[in-house]
């Protein structure tokens, strides 16, 4: 059967009845993700479950339109371009379930801007702006989770896996029975093979490197030993064994690594004697900042704050 033609919404096939959905087009870059759409199968789920797809709410309709009931919803974390549209997948009976303890920043963005520590750096209309200009809207409930649970839905099964380097809720999901790992947000950003993206984003203070290794090696061996598919929100389907997404991630955050090495040696040689994380955000490393202003400005300087500051941890050069 060949897919439905959809306007801005890209429709691919990872298994007969298994389906990746990406916007082609976000109205800005925070408001949309990739996800997964489990169609009825005899003897599995008789309605449609969808797996951490937040896209805008007409693409939403049109999906229920053509897939529909739709029972369930499940949100990997609460990251802004995972939370904003849910409330439409909701407004359509799907039952929303979220990890904690992310669950609660679909319910009040006040949760999202105190749960990633926005609170310590700017005031709550920054990300009030931030969430409007993103499309979000709250939901009404949420089931949680705890991440690493297994949940069913009739004869559907689909393993939560933590992984906690790129938030403290984010889970992957692993779906035993047909062979798919959805790697959600862990870093695999290549929209096609080849590509370029920015890879693991760490952007927040709980955020950690450390875990970031263990959850790429975990992903992999899950990739290699369990499945078949590799999905995630940024990017196209990969074939196991090909480990072309975990090389990537490992050589992205190594390459940020020397990128921030590099601009200390050389504030070290314009003779600059106490080196600040003010010194290398004025250099752009991350995101082109100098091209930004009001409140976008504020929060990429606290995100590339903390990027920095992870790698400031490790750098051999800053003795
Ligand atoms: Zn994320």
């Amino acid at each position: 059967m060949p897919l439905p033609q959809i306007d801005n919404l890209e429709l691919r096939k990872v298994t007969e009845d298994i389906l990746i959905a990406h916007q082609l087009k976000p109205p800005y870059y925070f408001s949309c993700c990739d996800g997964l759409i489990i169609l009825p199968k005899k003897g599995r789920n008789t309605k449609t479950v969808i797996l951490d797809l937040n896209i805008e709410p007409n693409l939403i309709n049109q999906i229920d339109y053509l897939y529909g009931p739709i029972s369930n919803y499940i949100c990997t974390h609460g990251h802004m371009d995972h939370i904003t549209h849910i409330h439409q997948w909701e407004a359509l009976s799907a039952v929303i379930h979220a990890p904690i303890p992310e669950n609660t920043y679909l319910l009040d963005l006040r949760n999202f801007y105190e749960g990633f520590g926005f609170d310590r750096a700017m005031d709550f209309s920054v990300v009030q702006k931030f969430g409007e200009l993103n499309g979000y809207q709250k939901c009404n409930n949420v089931n949680s989770f705890k991440p690493g649970v297994i949940l069913q839905f009739e004869n559907l099964i689909i393993e939560t896996i933590p992984f906690f380097g790129h938030s403290k809720a984010h889970i992957g999901l692993f779906l035993p029975k047909e062979r798919i790992i959805h790697i959600s947000c862990l870093g695999f950003d290549q929209s096609v093979p080849g590509d370029d993206g920015f890879g693991p984003w760490y952007g927040f203070d709980e955020c950690s490197l450390d875990q970031y290794s263990k959850d790429i090696d975990l992903a992999q061996s899950i990739f290699i030993e369990k499945t078949d598919f590799l999905t995630s929100s940024h990017s196209y389907i990969v074939k196991s064994p090909d480990i072309v997404p975990f090389t990537y991630m490992r050589e992205k955050i190594a390459k940020n690594q020397s990128i921030v090495d590099q601009a200390i040696l050389s504030l070290k040689l314009s003779d600059k004697s106490e080196i600040s994380i003010n010194d290398l955000l004025e250099l752009d490393l991350f995101f082109p900042k100098k091209k930004m202003k009001g409140f976008i400005l504020e929060i990429y300087n606290f995100w590339e704050s903390e990027i920095i500051s992870k790698h400031l941890e490790r750098s051999k050069f800053l003795t």
